[in-house]
């Protein structure tokens, strides 16, 4: 069964006169859900009855449920999420910035790429999140926060998102529509592992939003060691993010989570700047967040700073990411499966 978030604006459109009903009504009932969030048909007030009545039955607004909300120290919010089609879980994050905020989005239950230091492969990979249960995480955190505009999405939460490729780009459409939430496509960025031939789809398809490579590693033996199931060479992923830029002319972001006495070396950061020069790029150092499964240790703020200020002194853009809501298991990598009794009531 389809719902209203698994429809792109046009789509719902054609679905509207199928179904015997003016094109026109598919933009209110949009403006409704996404502007006002008004998160049922009756709330819809200028519909007729009828048509009420007919989508009702017919295309049930939402699939998801919010079940519980954490709040960390910095106020960042985590919701854990009900899938309500087979009571899976996903966790989304709200993060404040200011007037403005960021919103952490996962695209699948679980994740297949088992990376060592990630919460989110621990227990393995369930399934692709649908195009709805996408957007329904940024909508839920929409609503409940009508003051404090989301103007950034990061696509980090868990899964692997080139993996889900199709739902992915389907739910930028609609979050990035300017008669909904409006997201600009510029202020969304998709972190991958490196899924080679989707990242040249991706500079076709979405050329306008962000693209952040997970490194980790600068040889692919490593690479292999923290990423099992990587499927890229260093090299293959330096092509593909070549022939990116070259169509895009969009920076890359790297990302490096630094582990310690792993990859935090003076010998790693001298191998690191002659990959990242490669293309054009800059990187972001992510500190290590405590996941329980693992032995591995952050090197520290001090090695971080160090760490960072080599690569600076050789030209590179760089910066260290701000930890948010670690306190709650919110921060990167420290998203999970998880299961609980349903309280769907759809
Ligand atoms: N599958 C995507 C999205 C993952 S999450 C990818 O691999 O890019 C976003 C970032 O958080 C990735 O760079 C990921 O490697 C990093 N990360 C995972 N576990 C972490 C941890 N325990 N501490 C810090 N960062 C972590």
């Amino acid at each position: 069964m389809l719902f209203l978030t698994d429809y792109t604006l046009p789509e719902l459109e054609k679905w509207f006169v199928d179904n015997g009903m003016q094109k026109f009504r598919a933009r209110q009932v949009w403006e409704w859900f996404y502007v006002r969030g008004a998160d049922s048909y009756e709330k819809m007030t200028n519909l007729p009855k009828n048509v009420r009545a007919l989508l009702l039955k017919k295309l049930p607004l939402i699939q998801t449920k919010v079940q519980e909300i954490k709040t960390a120290a910095d106020d960042s919010e985590k919701r854990l999420i009900e899938l309500c089609s087979d009571n899976d879980f996903v966790e989304s994050v709200w993060i404040p910035m200011g007037s403005h905020a960021t919103v952490c989005v996962s695209t699948q239950v679980g994740c297949p790429i088992g990376c060592s230091f990630c919460a989110s492969g621990s227990e393995g990979f369930e399934r692709n999140l649908t195009t709805g249960e996408i957007v329904e995480q940024v909508w839920h955190s929409s609503i409940a926060h009508s003051r404090r505009g989301i103007k950034n999405l990061v696509f980090m939460g868990m899964g692997e998102p080139f993996l889900n490729y199709k739902n992915l780009v389907k739910a930028i459409k609609i979050l990035n529509n300017e008669n909904g939430l409006k997201i600009g496509a510029r202020r969304m960025t998709i972190s991958t592992v490196g899924i080679v031939n989707r990242i040249v789809d991706f500079g076709k398809d979405v050329p306008q939003s962000n693209l952040a490579i997970s490194l980790h590693a600068t040889n692919d033996t490593l690479r292999k060691q923290l990423i099992p199931n990587c499927p890229s060479t260093i090299d293959d992923l330096i092509s593909a993010l070549s022939e990116y830029f070259k169509m895009t002319h969009r920076k890359i972001t790297y990302e490096y989570v630094l582990l310690k006495d792993i990859n935090d070396s003076l010998e790693h950061a001298v191998e690191l700047v002659k990959i990242i020069k490669k293309v054009p790029s800059k990187i972001n150092l992510i500190e290590y967040n405590k996941v329980n499964f693992n032995d591995y240790e952050s090197p520290g703020r001090k090695a971080v700073k160090n760490f960072s200020n080599y690569l600076y002194r050789k030209g590179i853009d760089v910066a260290v990411r701000r930890k948010k809501g670690d306190d709650i298991n919110a921060a990167c990598g420290q998203l999970r499966k998880v299961s609980r009794t349903s309280q769907c009531d759809i």
